[in-house]
This record gives C-alpha cells, sequence and structure tokens, in this order.
C-alpha cells in the first residue's frame, strides 16, 4: 500500500492525464495493454534508454517498446535513414518500390527465408501466416500454445493467459467454450510436452493446418524450450504434414542476429516478426518456405495492405538491419548476461524465492525457486512479489514492462551503468523483503 501511495504521489499528472483521456479513448489508452491501474504514466518523449514523463520524471526504459525499440529512442542512424525517406523518396506509392525489395533480400538473408510479404503488425503477419498453411495444406484446424499470446486474430484468441479456473485438465488442457474449439479449428497443447503434441496430432493431424509456437515464450516472462523440443515439434510436424509457424514477434532481433529460430538451430516453414524489426515504426512481416509462401503466387491465398513495405518503414527497417551487426547484438547480449549474473547473485546472497531467466538481449527475474517449462508452472510462481519488484522499479525510476507478462530488453542504448542501476534496484528490494 505505501508502494502505491508513492506511485500516486509522483504520477499524479499522468493520473489526471488518464483521466482526459478516458473520456476519447476507452481505458484512456490506444492499446489494451498499456492500461494498468489506478493510471499508466504518460510520455512525452525518448531518448536513447530513457523516458520523460508529464510530471517531468527521468525513467530508465527497459521495457522499450516491448521490444520494439531494439536500437534506442531516437537512434540517429533510424532518424536520419527516415527523414531521408521523408526529403527525397515519399512515404506510400502503393507500387512497387526498390527499397522493399531491398529490404525483402536483407530479410531473406539475415532470418534463412527464401521469399517473405511486409505488414503492419504482428496479428496481421500470424493471420497471413495462419491463412497460408491453412490454403497450402488445405485443412483449417490449428494447434497453439496453452496460455500463449499472438496477437489479436480470432484462432488466436483460444487459451490466452486463461485463469486457473478456466483451464482443462493438464493432459489435455484445451477449454471446452470458446467458439473456435467447438468448431474443432483450434487445439491447445502444453509447451514442451512432446507426448501431448503427439497424441493431437495422432487423432486429428489430417485436419490441422499449422501449429503455432513462439520458439521462445516471451509473454510469461520468459520460458525456455527444453533441450530437442522444437527439433522434436519440427519433427512430428513433418510426421503429419503440419506446417510449423514460429511467432518470432517478441523474440526476432532480440534473440540473436538471425532470431530465435536461428540461433537455436530449428527451421520452421512460416515465421512471423514484427517489433524489433521496424526501429519503432510499424512494420513487420511473415515468409518462409517457398513451396508455402507460393500460395500467393498462385492465388491460392491474397495478400493485400494498403502500407505494406511503405517507405518511411523500410528506411526505419534499413538502418535497423544495418546496426544489427553480429557484434553489436553481442556486446548487448553481454551487458545483459553481466545483469542476469549479477542479479543472480544477490538472489543467492538474500535467498530469495526467484531465479533470473534470460535470452539474447531480454532477461526477467522469475519469483519461483523450480525452473518453469510451460504456462501451468508459470501460474504457480509468486505474482504477489512480481507486481511488488515491478511497482518497487517503477517507483525508483526503472521501467520494466507493465503487466507481469514481459521482460526486460538491453537495447543498444543501454550501457552496464543501466543495468547496474537494476541490479541494484533489486538489492534494495532484497534488503525491503528480508
Ligand atoms: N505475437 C506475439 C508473440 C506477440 O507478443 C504480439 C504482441 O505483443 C503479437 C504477436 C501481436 O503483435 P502486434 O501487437 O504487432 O499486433
Amino acid at each position: 500500500a505505501a508502494e502505491w501511495e508513492r506511485f500516486r504521489d509522483w504520477s499524479a499528472g499522468s493520473g489526471r492525464h488518464n483521466v482526459r483521456a478516458g473520456e476519447a479513448l476507452p481505458l484512456g489508452v490506444t492499446s489494451s495493454f498499456q492500461h494498468w491501474d489506478p493510471w499508466p504514466i504518460t510520455i512525452t518523449s525518448a531518448r536513447g534508454a530513457h523516458l520523460t514523463d508529464v510530471d517531468g520524471n527521468r525513467l530508465l526504459d527497459l521495457s522499450m517498446g516491448f521490444g520494439a525499440m531494439l536500437v534506442g529512442h531516437l537512434n540517429p542512424v533510424v532518424v536520419d535513414a527516415v527523414k531521408h525517406a521523408l526529403d527525397e523518396i515519399g512515404t506510400l506509392f502503393v507500387t512497387p518500390s526498390s527499397q522493399a525489395t531491398d529490404m525483402a533480400e536483407r530479410f531473406k538473408t539475415r532470418f534463412g527465408l527464401d521469399m517473405l510479404r511486409f505488414t503492419n503488425s504482428g496479428t496481421e503477419s500470424l493471420m497471413y501466416a495462419i491463412r497460408s498453411a491453412r490454403a497450402f495444406t488445405g485443412r483449417k484446424a490449428i494447434i497453439k500454445i496453452e496460455g500463449g499470446y499472438h496477437g489479436g486474430y480470432d484462432p488466436l484468441q483460444v487459451s490466452v493467459k486463461p485463469g486457473l479456473d478456466e483451464i482443462g485438465p493438464a493432459d489435455n488442457p484445451t477449454p471446452a467454450t470458446p467458439f473456435d474449439v467447438e468448431a474443432g479449428t483450434v487445439h491447445v497443447v502444453a509447451y514442451n510436452d512432446l507426448g501431448q503434441l503427439e497424441r493431437v496430432l495422432s487423432a486429428h493431424g489430417t485436419q490441422i493446418a499449422c501449429l503455432v509456437v513462439e520458439p521462445v515464450i516471451e509473454n510469461l516472462a520468459i520460458v525456455l524450450p527444453d533441450e530437442g523440443y522444437l527439433a522434436g515439434v519440427r519433427r512430428l510436424c513433418d510426421d503429419h504434414g503440419v506446417v510449423l509457424i514460429f511467432d518470432e514477434v517478441k523474440t526476432g532481433l532480440t534473440a540473436g542476429h538471425g532470431g530465435a529460430s536461428r540461433r537455436l538451430g530449428v527451421k520452421p516453414d512460416l515465421v512471423t516478426l514484427a517489433k524489433s524489426i521496424g526501429g519503432g515504426l510499424p512494420l513487420a512481416a511473415f515468409g518462409g518456405k517457398r513451396d508455402v509462401m507460393e500460395v500467393v503466387v498462385d492465388g491460392r491465398m491474397a495478400h493485400f495492405g494498403t502500407y505494406n513495405g511503405n517507405a518511411l518503414c523500410m528506411a526505419a527497417a534499413e538502418a535497423v538491419d544495418e546496426l544489427c551487426t553480429h557484434e553489436a547484438l553481442a556486446a548487448a547480449e553481454q551487458v545483459n548476461l553481466g545483469a542476469l549474473e549479477a542479479i543472480d547473485t544477490v538472489i543467492d546472497e538474500y535467498e530469495l524465492p526467484a531465479h533470473t531467466v534470460g535470452v539474447g538481449l531480454k532477461g526477467c527475474v522469475t519469483w519461483s525457486t523450480s525452473p518453469v517449462r510451460n504456462y501451468r508452472d508459470y501460474k504457480a510462481t509468486d505474482f504477489g512479489v512480481a507486481e511488488l519488484s515491478w511497482l518497487w522499479g517503477v517507483n525508483r525510476g526503472i521501467l520494466t514492462p507493465p503487466g507481469l507478462d514481459e521482460q526486460w530488453l538491453v537495447s543498444l542504448a543501454h550501457t552496464t551503468t543501466d543495468m547496474d542501476q537494476l541490479v541494484g534496484d533489486v538489492r534494495e528490494l532484497a534488503k525491503a523483503l528480508r
């Protein structure tokens, strides 16, 4: 209660803004993920690794646009590229541009894709990836992972972070009610459970078009794949002619130079990309193997979008691609590893019931001593301390993502000093909890 009082005190201007915003925007925000009680912080500007709010507070940003701001806020290379497009190129042509072709070629090389199309959001990419898989296989049903979030497309609204009272038995986590489930078009399986996937595929494989999975789950803090899990998923999808879709909206460049699939050495049939590839502009993509993407060529599926591949997004993406060299990403990963190790030391020293999880440029503290392998393990972690830890940080000028299901991002703009601030903050919290 004292921490919430402190929050209300320093963010009173954000509170007033939220009242005004609530008259025009439901909840006073433009995406429901931006809202939290009593009010979210209203930002006026951002630069590098920091945000300024309406009350004039300066915050260390560890949320970084849910990972979209990988190269940092107002990165000069991105700013110059976008300015150049505005001065010399234009914004939107709705006819082909060499910039879009250049960018597609860069992504082919980086992510190991045969073909791809640009979209404007992760949601759109998931929608078209699923449509492509349905057109390719002539099947309708999909499999998703229990608890997983993949944006706003209807079939993916099943089993999104459900309450423990809403989930089915552990050996058959497909909930009973949502329409898509009743229609037999969505099956739900637990992450890291190949046996369960095998059972669903044996029973329904001939109707299943695709499996959608985040290779590393980054919507339940961070849940890593067990050794051999993704290779097993790959094999089972091949056995049943099911299109494997890796949702790399959250992982992408934050997981490494060629995304999580390259880092982990398992190649999906299709991949969805967004957030980190666009330097903060609304750029996303879906792509993968030629035979699947050819559904767009031969007209089995049409893919549209007025703003797809527009000049501003292409300019920003090219700048991001230039900035995200192996060396630059490796350096940021080292900063992240240093922070994770230092926080592990604090956890050991104060015997906190917690552990850290990290991949690439992202990390989190999970409030449980046992490893989290799936949604049910995740739900068994201590959300009370997780919330206190988030609030503690934000009250002391560190904005890790609101909502406890996210993780921090070490962007190219973060320094060891920035991450030391987080480590120091965790230490102070540990002292207070003792
Ligand atoms: N897939 C995953 C894994 C996501 O985390 C998100 C958004 O957070 C999406 C898809 C949807 O992306 P967007 O918000 O760009 O529509």
